[in-house]
């Protein structure tokens, strides 16, 4: 793949938690790119080291060997500042939980990433993904006044409008109802489609997978298979693949 192509990369990555006896391996030798304006879906079974991968190419989680890039920006090796940098100026975040703040209106936590960063938010841009997410007539709510649905909306909103590099979903309708996280779901395939948004999302949902353009099938803290332009029950037949009892059984004996 070429350079400009490639949002995030991890090379040769290696993750373990822990030491001696109690040492769990997530991650070994993981090697993935992940294409610019496109929608990637990490699955696998629990445990199978989905998160820590996100953790990982997001520098929200240290590696144990081996290399993270977002952009051109290596990010293993990042000291603190750098990593708050990247945090701040790379990347998005939309976790299954919405964390939005309590205090604060819809329009304020949209904001908000953008004022502490210091940057004013592009006016067209910022109309553009209001209107995409429906939001107008719900800027000024709290998120106690909105439904789930709605929060996460203002969640997705908050990643996108800083037009990072890439955005990392953790299980973004994991707190939804089907119809609010089918919302959720075209909306940040449209993101992508129509304004080159890069998203990886972390499900265990194949419904939600189906929306992604290429999928990435994890087990054991290695990456099994990939499937592009996924339908909800080839995934499901993959998965199925992945939860073997011999997969179970080496799971119990690290
Ligand atoms: P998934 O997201 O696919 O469910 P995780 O990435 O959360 O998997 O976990 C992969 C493996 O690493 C699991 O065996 C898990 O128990 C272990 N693990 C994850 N986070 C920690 C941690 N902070 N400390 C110790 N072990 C962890």
């Amino acid at each position: 793949m070429d350079a400009t192509e490639v949002a995030a990369r991890a090379t040769d990555l290696y993750k373990t938690y822990g030491s001696g006896e109690a040492q769990v391996i997530a991650l070994r030798e993981v090697n993935v790119e992940l294409e610019r304006s496109r929608f990637t879906a990490i699955m696998g079974p629990s445990g199978s080291g989905k998160s820590t991968l996100m953790h990982c190419l997001a520098g929200l989680d240290s590696v144990s060997r081996g290399q993270v890039h977002i952009g051109d920006t290596q990010v293993t090796g990042l000291g603190d500042a750098g990593l708050t940098k990247l945090r701040r100026d790379k990347v998005g975040f939309i976790f299954q939980q919405f964390n939005l703040l309590p205090t604060l209106t819809a329009a304020e936590n949209i904001l908000l990433p953008l004022s502490i960063a210091g940057r004013k938010p592009d006016r067209e841009w910022y109309d553009t993904v209001i209107d995409t997410v429906n939001l107008r007539d719900r800027l000024g709510h709290r998120p106690a006044q909105l439904s789930g649905g709605q929060q996460q909306r203002v969640a997705c909103a908050r990643a996108l409008v800083a037009r990072p590099e890439v955005v990392f979903a953790d299980e973004p309708t994991g707190n939804l109802d089907s119809r609010s996280g089918a919302e959720i779901l075209s909306f940040l395939r449209r993101s992508v489609r129509d304004y080159g948004q890069t998203i990886v999302m972390v499900t265990h949902d194949p419904n939600a997978a189906s929306y992604a353009d290429r999928v990435i099938f994890l087990a054991d803290g290695q990456i099994v298979d990939e499937m592009r332009d996924p339908t909800a029950e080839a995934v499901l037949d993959r998965l199925k693949g992945l939860d073997t009892p011999a997969a179970a059984t080496a799971k119990g004996e690290r």
